[in-house]
């Protein structure tokens, strides 16, 4: 899943960036709200997190431009910790949910969690798919058979977009987006190697190939 992190305190956000690709999302940073907003309208992310006092256009303005586009990303605003009518304006501006500093990070990732959840409408916090269960935080899927798989990053990575559209078609391209950390990596070739892999672990079946279209996760309905 990508974010987008729009935090001006540069030291905060190498470090939220850190502990966010730990957790297996590809990050992209803004240190200011007007490259924060051109970001969030060009790219198609999987959520937002976004500071509310920003250099060159405020937080609040930021959002408030992207729900006029009708953009419906996920967003959750970092607000000061007891500044309760900042806690307001982040919603009432169209953020889906707040944080107030200092946080832990546990906190952030189970609210990104729970935002990813409700847009995709899933109701459970156990992700299961065709009898496979995503362990998220040990990075690690369960089969039916009750058998423990373990997962390099990009691995997760990808199950985890598929396990969260399951029976959808999705593009190459929109895999590559929302898998690769860098642009450096992001051939599509490469979700082919990967693919290839999931299917190794799990069977030729669960993932099929639709021809020019790109690939559909789970089983036939
Ligand atoms: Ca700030």
């Amino acid at each position: 899943m990508r974010l987008l992190l729009v935090e001006d305190d540069v030291a905060l956000a190498e470090g939220l960036k850190k502990d966010l690709s730990r957790a297996g999302f590809a990050v992209d940073v803004a240190h200011d709200g007007v490259e924060g907003e051109f970001l969030g309208s060009e790219v198609d992310y999987d959520a937002v997190i976004l500071d509310l006092g920003l250099p060159k256009k405020p937080g609040l303005d930021v959002l408030s431009a992207w729900r006029q586009q009708k953009n419906t990303v996920p967003v959750i605003v970092l607000t000061a910790r007891d500044a309760w009518n900042e806690r307001v304006d982040g919603l009432r501006a169209g953020a889906d949910d707040y944080l107030g500093k200092p946080f832990h990070i546990e906190e952030l990732l189970a609210r990104i969690d729970a935002m990813v959840r409700r847009r995709v409408g899933r109701a459970d916090a156990v992700m299961e798919v065709s009898g496979l269960i995503l362990d998220e935080q040990r990075q690690e899927v369960k089969t039916e058979e009750g058998e423990c798989l373990s997962l390099t990053g990009t691995e997760f990575r990808l199950l985890r977009y598929f396990m969260n559209h399951p029976g959808k078609i999705l593009s190459k391209s929109r895999l590559t987006e929302h898998v690769y950390e860098d642009d450096a990596d992001r051939d599509s070739n490469v979700i082919e190697v990967y693919v290839r892999r999931l299917r190794e672990k799990l069977g030729k079946e669960i993932i099929r190939t639709q021809r020019g279209q790109g690939y559909v996760f789970g089983d036939p309905r």
